[in-house]
């Protein structure tokens, strides 16, 4: 039985600090990524000084901020006012962030209209589904992202609990992998209906594109034949940019935006991530980042044990979603098991 890497202790030599004064220091060809509306803007404060507090004032690695209108002078002050590290702010272009002209408006009103009867949580909203497609298939390609390699999602209201001494690019960079989250959980049936036939068909078509050493068991409990619908949150990510550059991704994206289901349903970048991460890296490419205390409402991971206590942590131990009934972490452990 392999033990989950996670339970793997990071390395000594992974606590070194890049500051200028350390000669050892390295760092990764990263960003902190943050896409965001100038009415978010007390919430995007908040999330980003527990992330110069907690890690980046020893890190000074650069944010990119991105947004379907232009960040006012407002936002752009106080957000330049809370770090050290350069900040850039991009305007995200119209065809990346609008519903297509090819998709049938008539069906889209129809489904949304469906789902807001339903009760379907952001199922009434156009500028919810952009923001969904646009994480899924474009911000990778965004013109401010192009020079780098690893990024750090991070979204507004968001807390960070532990003191991270260690940089957890460099955990990316020199392990290979490709996919970082905090928190799994099960995906909403009603948003989803046709998203797993889709992905069958890609898989049917090209099956040479699938990596031989995936993580289809997270995605499935019978081989590929459904979706269990386990994702991992993508409200927190670290990840490899060129694994949704690659031609893989690059042609499942295209493959599901075909389909029109961003906008016929209301499809998630986190299940659209978390299955094109399973299928095209290596599972051992996946890392879960125990170390990080994280919240997002209404969930949250809370290192226990030794990493509670090597972390400062100041979330209640107790309180932690790794293996209550609607998470998926079990399902990851059982990758490596
Ligand atoms: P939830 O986490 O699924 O409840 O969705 P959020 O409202 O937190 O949105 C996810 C991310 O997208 C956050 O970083 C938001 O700031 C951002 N976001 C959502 N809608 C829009 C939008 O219409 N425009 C922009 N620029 N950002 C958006
Ligand atoms: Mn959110």
């Amino acid at each position: 039985n392999r033990v989950p890497p996670y339970k793997i202790p990071i390395p000594e030599e992974y606590y070194a600090h890049p500051d200028p004064a350390n000669s050892q220091g390295r760092k990764a060809n990263a960003a902190i990524v943050m896409l965001a509306r100038n009415g978010d803007l007390n919430g995007v404060i908040s999330s980003m000084k527990q992330m110069e507090d907690r890690f980046n004032k020893k890190f000074h690695y650069p944010y990119v901020f991105l947004n379907d209108e232009p960040f006012n002078d407002g936002f752009k002050t106080r957000v330049t006012e809370i770090t050290d590290s350069t900040v850039q702010f991009g305007l995200i272009p119209n065809d990346h962030w609008n519903q297509p002209a090819w998709v049938n408006e008539t069906k889209a009103t129809e489904s949304r209209n469906d789902m807001v009867k339903n009760n379907v949580i952001y199922g009434g909203s156009v500028p919810y589904r952009n923001m969904c497609r646009f994480n899924s298939g474009f911000f990778y390609r965004h013109e401010l992202l192009k020079p780098y390699k690893y990024y750090w999602r991070v979204e507004p209201d968001i807390k960070f609990f532990c003191d991270l001494d260690y940089d957890p690019f460099l955990i990316m960079q020199d392990q290979n992998k490709v996919y970082g989250f905090t928190v799994s959980l099960y995906e909403y049936e009603a948003t989803i209906p046709t998203l797993w036939n889709a992905v069958k068909s890609f898989i049917e078509k090209y099956p040479n594109l699938v990596s031989p050493d995936n993580a289809m068991a997270f995605l499935s409990d019978d081989g590929g034949e459904t979706y269990n619908r386990c994702h991992f949150w993508s409200n927190f990510e670290i990840g490899d940019l060129d694994l949704w550059r690659g031609e893989a991704y690059s042609k499942f994206f295209e493959h599901l935006d075909e389909q029109g289901g961003f906008y016929y349903e209301r499809w998630g970048d986190a299940p659209v991530h978390s299955i094109g991460a399973a299928l095209f890296s290596k599972k051992e490419q996946i890392h879960f980042f125990n170390d990080i205390g994280y919240r997002h409402e209404p969930f949250q991971h809370c290192p226990q044990g030794d990493a509670h206590k090597k972390g400062k942590c100041w979330c209640d131990s107790a309180q932690n979603f790794d293996y209550e009934w609607y998470s998926c972490l079990n399902r990851y452990d059982k990758l490596f098991s």
